[in-house]
């Protein structure tokens, strides 16, 4: 595939995640955002979403590229949160996409200061033990990013105080898949804490299930 044609396919993909985001009902508002690593003009960089365009406006070309010299291409500005996004990919060069929502469970865990613990086997699937809480700061801000970066070091999920959750992964695909799944156990934890405080599974336990899922991932490889 040409690069041309590759970027082509990235921004369709792009454009049909933002979609399902929205399907789901997890763009609330237009205030999901997604990225996909994306090098170009010689350094690395990313194809995120534009600010404050609905899904159903959206089209493959209105994505913008932001470069890692923070040099911006496109005929939109790029999401207000791209800060967080390049932050993570300087971090973590093993992933390849960032999902950010304001999806309501995630969220609600995320205002009551609460990270998400080890109250159920799936949590695994952030790569650890819980799903962190990163403390708040204002949308946009250089402190924000920072902290983003430092929760994601061990995490593939975070939550943002009194704002919402971040995911990513190697592929738009993953990165959806620990997004939706995040959301879910927030629901379902929610539930469980409207009646008493959960029970919690041991490190010993998490540890087993995190081992798991990587040998899955292993084996899911060519
Ligand atoms: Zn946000």
């Amino acid at each position: 595939m040409s690069n041309a044609a590759a970027e082509r396919q990235a921004r369709d993909d792009t454009v049909a995640a933002v979609r399902k985001l929205d399907a789901l009902g997890m763009n609330r508002g237009s205030t999901g955002n997604l990225s996909l690593r994306w090098p170009a003009q010689g350094q690395d960089g990313m194809l995120i979403t534009p600010t404050g365009m609905g899904a159903d406006d959206l089209r493959p070309q209105d994505l913008v590229w932001v470069g890692d010299d923070d040099s911006v291409v496109g005929d939109w500005q790029p999401s207000s949160e791209w800060h967080f996004h390049q932050a993570i990919y300087r971090t973590r060069p093993e992933l390849h996409a960032v999902v950010h929502t304001h999806s309501i469970h995630a969220t609600a865990l995320a205002c009551l200061e609460r990270p998400l613990p080890a109250f159920h086997y799936m949590v695994a699937v952030a790569g650890g033990d819980d799903v962190p809480l990163v403390p708040y700061h204002t949308f946009g801000t250089e402190a924000l990013s920072h902290a983003v970066a430092q929760a994601m070091r061990a995490r593939d999920a975070c939550l943002l105080a009194h704002h919402g959750l971040v995911a990513a992964g190697a592929t738009l695909g993953q990165a959806m898949k620990v997004m939706q799944e995040v959301e879910s156990l927030c629901e379902v934890y929610l539930e469980a804490l409207a009646v008493a405080e959960p029970a919690l599974l041991s490190a010993q336990d998490m540890a087993v299930v995190i081992t798991r899922f990587r040998s899955y991932g292993r084996a899911a490889r060519p």
